[in-house]
């Protein structure tokens, strides 16, 4: 009778042993994964997939798509455009683009 109840303890604990280390595999596999695109997608355009190329628009760095002309801003690059462009189309577009985004 012992001898079933250790069986079981030793099966459970295999059990614990091989779904733990499952789920260290899928997640060191996840990382590989993010890790690797992120390096293939690095300096590339998000769009088409060609090289983008460091410019300077109004002494904001932006980067720009040779070959589809997308343009990608870091998060307070457009801010400090349209701060720059004060009392243009560039900001009441701005503005509206934010008031949008707070009812939603
Ligand atoms: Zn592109």
């Amino acid at each position: 009778m012992k001898n079933i109840w250790e069986e079981r303890e030793k099966v459970l604990e295999n059990e614990f042993i091989h779904r733990r280390e499952r789920e260290l595999i899928e997640k060191m596999k996840s990382t590989d994964r993010q890790r690797l695109v992120r390096e293939i997608c690095r300096d590339h355009c998000p769009k088409c997939g060609e090289m983008i190329q460091a410019i300077t628009f109004r002494g904001v760095p932006l980067d720009k798509c040779p070959h589809c002309g997308g343009i990608w801003l870091g998060p307070n690059d457009l801010k400090i455009l349209a701060a720059k462009d004060h009392r243009s189309w560039f900001e009441k577009w701005f503005k509206a683009e934010n008031e949008s985004d707070n009812v939603a």
